[in-house]
């Protein structure tokens, strides 16, 4: 029976951002069809339609934080802003025509392996739909983190986050507070600088910050690029190469002392006062949160009219902020740059394996997947930037498109053996999992010496691939049907 979206559909993927735009697109070159892309917004992008601060920007080269099937020899500049990124998506899915998979404002609330029927039961906000795989590209910065400080709920001003901007307030001649100092207040502290009165920054932990060597692209670097592609690609393999060498000090901390010199002169020869500077100086290892590129945090915290706070923040009321020091200071509005909810996703709590059980249900609060990206007891469930899959040193969308090509194969196998199902084996995935905690052990973000979103509540780190991309993407890309359980189909599932 057709349900509320129309009919029964092969693959239903959750989420209109790289990932979901990206396994769309392998898919119908595989000539799998029959998708649905549910997305909750009104437009495609995900983080990159969300965070719309000023000043946002990605720090990995534009040449390598792009899809490698979409390149774009028109980058305006080596690092790309916010409107660009999200323009070259929009502009992804109109050259590949996936605007009529997309069902925007359907928001899934509920996802449940239905065993008898051996498909997906899906839930949205605007009726049911059935799959029989299910794609979770929802991504794990989409779901803000906002801390519970005490009397926060009665701050008269306005209040909101780094990826929730609320451009109808003008920030001109305010007194203005962020608390925070990761990737996102980097980027918007120096960007708001010069229109407010008075800026506040609540450090709690500094940031490692080198700096960002960037420049716009000139015109006959532009049109070389579109002539010739090997040079696109050399240009990409460039930057992918330099990238990975970081994985060594990753891996092995001691080796980060060179990166962690060179951020300390970057310090010094950006911040005269031995006192401020002290204050800047982060007393852990490089590496162990994520580093930070930036030539002009350093200059925006020194100006005049901003105030680095490094007393831990004891109370919030209507019109100002106060701290364990006892000191409070008048702001009119308050930006939370706090991150997000990257180890406890409310999707993992809304979908529902073999047993009933949810995934947070399953994981308790400790994420484990095969390959990052299946798990058992869930059947034709396929996690984009799953548990293991984040990177702290290069694009995150090679991982992705890795897993892509993983879903791809399975899809495939599934197509030419009859199948309805699978699902990883638990000897393989408990396998799999051991050996990732295992190359876990020794690293920076382990030994570092701080306490980063990437640990979940048990202190594992759950969140990121402790190795090379590469590494990744030869273990990942295509399926071994040793490491699954597998279930025959009576009526073909994957058609061809
Ligand atoms: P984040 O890196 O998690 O930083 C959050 C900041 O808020 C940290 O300084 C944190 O301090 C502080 N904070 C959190 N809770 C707090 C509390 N209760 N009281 C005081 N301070 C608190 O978040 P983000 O900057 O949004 O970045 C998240 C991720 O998004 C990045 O790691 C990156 O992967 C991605 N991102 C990338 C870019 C880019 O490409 N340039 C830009 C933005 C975001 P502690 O360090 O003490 O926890």
């Amino acid at each position: 029976m057709a349900d509320a979206l129309g009919r029964d559909v092969q693959v239903a993927i959750i989420g209109a951002g790289f990932g979901g735009i990206g396994a769309a697109v392998r898919l119908r070159q595989a000539g799998i069809d029959d998708i649905v892309i549910l997305e909750r917004a009104d437009e495609v992008g995900g983080v990159w339609r969300d965070n719309t601060y000023p000043g946002c920007a990605c720090d990995v080269q534009s040449h390598l934080y792009s899809l490698s099937f979409a390149p774009n020899p028109d980058w305006s500049r080596s690092y790309s802003r916010q409107p660009e990124i999200w323009a070259y998506l929009r502009q992804v899915v109109a050259d590949f025509g996936l605007a009529p998979l997309i069902r925007f404002g359907h928001e899934v609330q509920a996802a449940a392996w239905d065993g008898a029927a051996l498909r997906w039961r899906i839930t949205t906000s605007r009726g049911p739909v059935s799959a029989a795989v299910l794609v979770v590209g929802s991504g794990g910065l989409s779901e803000p983190a906002i801390p519970q400080l005490p009397g926060a709920e009665r701050f008269a001003g306005r209040a909101f986050h780094s990826a929730r901007w609320d451009h109808s307030f003008d920030l001109a001649g305010r007194a203005v507070a962020v608390i925070g100092t990761g990737a996102s207040a980097i980027q918007l502290i120096p960007a708001i600088q010069p229109q407010v009165a008075r800026l506040m920054v609540y450090q709690r932990t500094p940031p490692w910050v080198m700096p960002r060597h960037e420049r716009p692209y000139t015109l006959a670097e532009r049109r070389l690029l579109a002539r010739f592609p090997a040079l696109r690609l050399l240009a990409r393999g460039w930057i992918y190469g330099l990238r990975e060498l970081l994985v060594l000090g990753l891996r092995h901390p001691p080796l980060m002392a060179l990166v962690q010199r060179a951020a300390l002169q970057h310090l010094a020869a950006s911040v005269p006062d031995p006192a401020l500077r002290a204050r800047l100086t982060p007393d852990y290892t490089i590496g162990c949160k994520r580093i930070l590129l930036s030539s002009d945090y350093y200059p925006a915290i020194q100006r005049p009219n901003v105030e680095l706070i490094t007393a831990p923040i004891a109370e919030v009321r209507a019109g100002s902020i106060v701290t364990a020091d006892g000191v409070e200071r008048a702001a009119d509005a308050l930006i939370y740059g706090t991150g997000f909810q990257v180890t406890s996703q409310p999707i993992v709590g809304r979908i529902r394996g073999c047993d009933g059980r949810t995934l947070a249900e399953h994981w308790g609060g400790s994420p484990v997947a095969h390959l990052g990206t299946t798990v058992v007891g869930f059947p034709n469930l396929f996690l984009l930037q799953g548990p293991g899959t984040g990177l702290g040193h290069s694009s995150v969308l090679v991982m992705i498109e890795a897993q892509i090509a993983h879903l791809v194969s399975a899809l495939e196998l599934m197509r030419r053996e009859g199948l309805a199902a699978l699902e990883p084996r638990p000897a393989a995935q408990a396998a799999y999992v051991a050996e990732l905690d295992r190359h876990m052990a020794g690293t920076v973000w382990m030994n570092g010496g701080c306490r980063s979103w990437y640990l979940d509540d048990t202190g594992r780190n759950s969140t990121l691939w402790p190795g090379f991309t590469w590494q990744f993407r030869r273990r990942v890309w295509r399926i071994n049907p040793a490491e699954y359980l597998l279930t025959a189909a009576t009526s073909p599932v994957v058609a061809a």
